[in-house]
């Protein structure tokens, strides 16, 4: 269907300098938008309702004209109302907006795809205030904060649909996993961290699982990841273990030559591995144990925690750090403190192979990455300060974070209709 809107644009400069006449143009070109956006809706609808097809209904009965009415939707060149033909069959009194239906609008929308896109590929980098803010800023459209948070949790919710059903596609067709590449040497690493919740004193986990296998040197310490898959929910250990477990057969993880699982040292984690990658060699993550350290020998001793540390990652021996907490262990008399010693001491006893194992892989440079993968998928968005969340806001907004961290979010638009 071919449609021609033809529009003047007239702007009326009195000011002759550019701040002004930029200023001027722009304003213009907004209120052009929104005409010829009705323009064009009236225009479609004429030729829509000339079709003798438009006037059949699926029931072999004629459809009949009962007005028009009202709609206001908001879009990517602005909020606009515009009134449409109502039609009602005589048969069997289904109604229905024939233009509506041509122009792909959804009863239950109140918005355009392509503007929840927009203000979604901003909700999933900042807070939804601080979104709402840039893109009236930027585009002159105002969709406030908490509009820009329901479509999230809507949205979110598609996307978390769309991942269990490729899971069940992959558990229905198991032992046929699409393989585009062989690693050699594949990593596989998880962790947690605790995000605050709104009405309850308690905090909401969320899981992060991230695969990779090809790493660049930048600088002495710098690496960059290249192919990073970074899966992450706020899900039961079970659940997340299924789902993660998906992303890694269909990113052909037990094709590689080898797979190091790296892990926190927490204790369901060092669990998932033994169970799920029975074959591959398990790393604690030395930043978490540094982090350990630290925290159980306080302030005061930070210097003894950082050359524990540091004697860790040249020896990758246990034996002598065990060695080191069992001496210093009868000097302590606050009680809280020597708990926190003895629960170091089960740490690292429970993660010695953890920490052993280094030394049959030589690539220290991958301690850290973890963290540094669950800083960029839940920190910056979900731990600023004074954020707290609702479970099901925070699920839905993590899944839409992902598709942006994984490089599918264009992609998912495309699927669902939106030339991105
Ligand atoms: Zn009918």
């Amino acid at each position: 269907m071919e449609i021609v809107v033809k529009e003047a644009l007239n702007v009326n400069i009195v000011d002759p300098n550019i701040n002004i006449i930029e200023r001027e143009i722009k304003k213009e070109l907004r209120k052009a938008g929104k005409r010829f956006l009705r323009e064009t809706l009236k225009k479609m609808e004429q030729k829509i309702l000339s079709l003798e097809k438009t006037r059949m209904c699926e029931c072999g009965g004629r459809k009949e004209s009962r007005g028009r009415v009202y709609r206001n939707i908001k879009s990517l060149v602005g909020e606009i109302e515009y009134k449409r033909v109502k039609l009602r069959c005589r048969d069997c009194g289904k109604a229905s907006f024939p233009l509506d239906e041509q122009i792909n609008l959804k009863p239950d929308k109140n918005a355009t795809l392509g503007l929840i896109e927009q203000s979604l590929s901003l909700g999933v980098e900042t807070a939804y205030d601080k979104a709402s803010e840039i893109q009236e800023k930027l585009t002159g459209m105002y969709v406030s904060g908490r509009q820009i948070q329901n479509w999230a949790k809507s949205e979110g919710e598609k996307v978390k649909e769309k991942i269990e059903k490729d899971r069940s596609e992959i558990f229905d067709n198991a032992g046929i996993p699409k393989v585009e590449e062989k690693r050699k040497r594949v990593f596989v690493q998880v962790d947690g961290t605790f995000v605050k919740e709104r009405e309850h004193d308690r905090g909401i986990e969320c899981k992060v699982g991230a695969i990779y296998s090809k790493k660049i040197k930048e600088s002495k310490d710098r690496f960059k990841i290249l192919d990073k898959r970074t899966y992450a929910s706020t899900e039961s250990i079970d659940t997340f273990c299924e789902n993660f477990i998906a992303e890694c057969n269909r990113w052909g993880v037990w094709e590689a030559d080898e797979i190091l699982f790296v892990g926190d040292g927490a204790s369901w984690i060092e669990k998932m591995g033994r169970d799920y990658f029975p074959e591959s060699v398990y790393l604690l993550d030395f930043w978490h144990l540094a982090k350990n350290i630290a925290k159980a020998l306080g302030k005061e001793h930070r210097r003894a925690a950082e050359n524990w540390t540091k004697e860790v990652k040249k020896t990758c021996e246990a034996k002598q750090l065990l060695r080191r907490i069992k001496s210093i262990y009868p000097h302590i008399r606050d009680p809280d403190r020597k708990e926190k010693i003895r629960n170091l001491y089960k740490y690292v006893n429970n993660n010695r192979k953890g920490i052993e194992n280094w030394r049959k892989v030589n690539c220290l440079g991958a301690s850290g990455v973890i963290e540094k993968t669950v800083d960029l998928t839940v920190c910056r968005r979900f731990k600023k300060r004074g954020m707290s969340w609702l479970t099901k806001g925070l699920t839905g907004l993590l899944a839409l974070r992902l598709l942006k961290l994984n490089g599918e979010w264009n992609k998912y638009w495309r699927e669902q209709g939106v030339p991105v």
